[in-house]
């Protein structure tokens, strides 16, 4: 077989789309595991729409996910240019070759008389398509026209009423009625050419070997294989992915999920689980597994495995493998994803993280199995942050729930002041958060830095509080989170405590005990 040669086709008249990148993702998958290329090929035609944004974006959005071509934009190649603008003057001598040997034609017709054709067509055959009215014309005619100055498209000349078969390495063989096909317009009255032109011929001229896209593309695919096989060049094999649904079962839209790629980067969702979420969108690792990296994939890749029916973007599903990636990043990896979210919130500098990168790392590590995206970081750690805090209802609820409570709070914050609690950030000792202090790693002997309490000790502690008072622990744990935190969920308490430090924690107990003060005046 001669070497495999696959490209992705972008428009850059907007910004990626996941479908797209899907695309782009077989692409590249299946060229790796063959050994072939991978090229990317900007079909940016339609200069009105095309602008410079969009193919940033687009070459962004590609790079975040790791598909990296071998050919292309930023890489040049042997068979560029790389960008379809730059390659306009490759069509206009294979456009004369078709019409010299009448396999395409000038079509004069004006829209007016192109529609009432079309609708006669409708009423005759049930076809809304051109009547091929041009195609008939006498030479002379055409001669006229042509010295007259009449704008003219030049279409293509579908040969032959039977049935055309197309073998495609998804769909599997197809057969087209060539009755049903248009002559569809190949330049535009004003010489430019159209998208299924400069697709085959630029496909044709860069030896591509197979063109998988999405479905949505097939008919175009026996266009082009029409043409292909008109000039005499090899025909590519094709490959045309199952459409991506909503949860409808419907084409998926905009309102249904969110479609463009770079929100998602923008949003904080882990590049790694995004391609192993769009690899299966239509393709499967084995009966069991949905977890794997794109190199295990590329080592099973085949595209005749991939399935035919459309594959639904499953939103929840896209969560929890979020998640999974999420908790299998160290806590130096998952510091590094989410320090651009905090910077951007505006809870740290980029120099403070570096500073005490051991408090951040412990402070994320406590939410890293309880976060999707890195966006939802910074709300869950903002009380950290605070000087002062207020209660959600619940949280006061808690606060407010007996009598007892002031007191309780004040045994705990005395029996503190016999702890060596770290001192809180910015002004806490580097050495005070060396430790693993992971919620996972339970078993472990969760110690602080040196000196200083441990999470555990804090714990034992306050149960001996509790004890003394006798009262349940929960009777002490959960009006001590509310006051620490102003709500009533999070990470396990007492890595709260350690990690909020010595003045936040009394200054936080001193404001609860005085609005429950207030509150009994
Ligand atoms: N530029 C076309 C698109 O973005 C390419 C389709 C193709 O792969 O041929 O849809």
């Amino acid at each position: 077989m001669a070497q495999v040669r696959v490209r992705f086709a972008p428009s850059p008249t907007g910004p990626l789309h996941i479908g797209g990148a899907r695309t782009a993702l077989y692409n590249f998958m299946f060229a790796r595991s063959v050994g072939g290329s991978f090229i990317l090929r900007i079909d940016d035609t339609d200069k009105a729409r095309s602008t410079e944004e969009s193919l940033a974006n687009i070459l962004s959005g590609l790079r975040w996910l790791g598909i990296d071509w071998d050919e292309g934009p930023e890489k040049g190649g042997e068979f560029g240019p790389y960008f379809q603008s730059e390659r306009m003057s490759r069509y206009q001598e294979r456009v004369d070759r078709l019409l010299s040997e009448n396999k395409a034609y000038r079509c004069f017709c004006s829209p007016e008389r192109i529609q009432e054709g079309r609708e006669r067509m409708r009423e005759e055959c049930g076809l809304a398509m051109y009547d091929r009215h041009c195609r008939s014309l006498p030479p002379e005619e055409v001669e006229k026209k042509l010295s007259e100055g009449v704008p003219y498209t030049v279409r293509f000349a579908i040969q032959g009423e039977g049935k055309v078969r197309i073998q495609d390495k998804i769909k599997g063989l197809v057969e087209v009625d060539l009755r049903q096909m248009d002559d569809w317009v190949m330049l535009r009255a004003d010489g430019s050419p159209l998208y299924n032109l400069c697709s085959a011929l630029d496909d044709a001229d860069m030896k591509i070997t197979h063109i998988i896209r999405g479905e949505e593309h097939f008919m175009n695919g026996v266009k082009q294989m029409l043409l292909l096989e008109a000039l005499g060049e090899t025909v590519p094999e094709f490959a045309h992915l199952p459409l991506i649904l909503g949860k409808n079962g419907k084409k998926l839209s905009k309102r249904m999920a969110q479609t463009n790629l770079l929100d998602y980067r923008d949003q904080g969702y882990p590049a790694n689980a995004l391609v192993n979420f769009f690899t299966l969108l239509g393709w499967g690792f084995d009966a069991e597994r949905e977890i794997f990296s794109v190199q295990e994939a590329i080592e099973r890749f085949r595209l005749e495995d991939v399935g035919k029916s459309g594959s639904i973007l499953d939103e929840d599903k896209l969560a929890w493998m979020c998640g999974m990636y999420i908790r299998k990043q160290s806590r130096e990896e998952f510091l590094a994803n989410v320090a651009p979210w905090l910077v951007k919130e505006g809870l740290a500098t980029e120099e403070q993280i570096t500073e005490s990168k051991d408090w951040f790392a412990n402070l994320l590590a406590c939410d890293q199995e309880r976060v999707r995206k890195y966006e939802e970081i910074p709300p869950k750690i903002a009380h950290y942050f605070k000087d002062s805090l207020e209660y959600d209802k619940k949280a006061w609820k808690n606060l407010n729930k007996s009598e007892e409570i002031s007191a309780l709070l004040e045994a705990w914050l005395e029996s503190l002041g016999r702890l060596r609690l770290p001192p809180s950030w910015p002004n806490r000792p580097r050495e005070a958060d060396v430790q693993v202090l992971l919620p996972t790693d339970k078993d472990k002997p969760n110690t602080g830095g040196g000196e200083y309490a441990t999470p555990l000790e804090l714990e034992e502690a306050a149960r001996a509080v509790a004890e003394a008072k006798g009262v349940g622990f929960g009777k002490l744990v959960h009006p001590i989170r509310a006051a620490l935190t102003g709500t009533t969920m999070g990470p396990s308490l007492f890595d709260i405590v350690y990690l909020l430090g010595k003045e936040k924690v009394e200054k936080r107990v001193g404001a609860a005990l005085k609005a429950l003060a207030q509150k009994a005046d």
